[in-house]
């Protein structure tokens, strides 16, 4: 089945995440574990923790429906060696955050050279944090989202995909989470079959489908290959829905967390049910 839902919010606590994600008629969320916006956070305490599990399992939500995204101060390929280090040390934060909740992914952006050193040797840098990370933790793989690209965000093409898993040692904690609005901006043709069908035979030729962990579902407000980052509401964007038909329709993307990051959140709930309603029946 298809596991649809949205980036819920985590305020008063992840333990609130399943919960809001239930009311809007999700079986799949992401959310925070911390606030985004900052490097600290306070750990998670036994009662956080004790209540995530409870409302997940009132919302029926299993660990796998749920793809958990890093804070965005994070920067795995900074050229800065101290500003590098703070960065490693934060995603192995965000790994234990997801371990001790008991969730197995955690999705981030790969990085930025900051136009300070070449993209292959920020590809080096981001390989080497990983690597360190997962030496550094258990039970958690990472997930690596494809970007628009825009400013010196590397992860815009499947090549660079390909090289940071190239670059993992332990490639049974190493994903991809692909996002159809960073996919366009970045310059692939999603709205037609062809196109769909040459990204994904593309994609499992370049990365290979075995990595694909998950899904953010978002229309684009910028044009193909614009490599500008700006998300919109299905349907309303350069996008169109017949690309979301293609997706939820599509068995290889089954049983993997399908998620909303569109810009209005009083829009999910019909969304979600928009997407689930354009599932057509298999013929018996
Ligand atoms: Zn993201
Ligand atoms: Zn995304």
């Amino acid at each position: 089945m298809k596991r649809i839902g949205a980036h819920v919010s985590s305020a008063g606590g992840v333990e609130q995440a399943p919960l809001n994600a239930a009311a809007i008629g999700a079986k799949a969320f992401a959310l925070f574990t911390k606030n985004q916006r900052q490097w600290q956070a306070p750990p998670l305490t036994n009662r956080q923790i004790e209540a995530f599990h409870t409302h997940m399992a009132t919302g029926g939500y299993r660990p796998q429906d749920v793809l958990p995204h890093d804070s965005y101060l994070i920067n795995l390929g900074n050229p800065d060696p101290s500003a590098w280090e703070k960065s490693l040390h934060a995603f192995i934060d965000e790994l234990q955050r997801c371990a001790l909740l008991g969730l197995p992914l955690l999705n981030f952006h790969p990085g930025s050279h900051l136009r300070q050193i070449s993209e292959e040797a920020c590809l080096d840098l981001i390989g080497e944090a990983l690597n360190r990370a997962l030496a550094a933790t258990q039970g958690v793989t990472a997930v690596i989202e494809n970007t628009a690209g825009q400013g010196s965000n590397l992860g815009y093409r499947l090549e660079q995909l390909a090289a940071l898993i190239h670059r993992v040692e332990d490639k049974s904690r190493v994903g991809v989470c692909l996002d159809t609005c960073h996919a366009f901006t970045a310059g692939y043709e999603l709205r037609t079959e062809e196109g769909y069908q040459q990204f994904f035979t593309d994609f499992e030729r370049i990365v290979g489908l075995r990595y694909l962990k998950g899904m953010h579902l978002n229309d684009s407000k910028p044009d193909l290959g614009s490599r500008v980052d700006r998300h919109e509401n299905i349907g309303k964007g350069k996008l169109g829905v017949e690309l979301f038909r293609r997706i939820v329709n599509d068995a290889r993307l089954d049983e993997m967390p399908l998620i909303l990051e569109t810009i209005d959140a009083s829009l999910w709930p019909a969304e979600i049910q928009l997407l689930y309603g354009m599932i057509e029946s298999s013929p018996a």
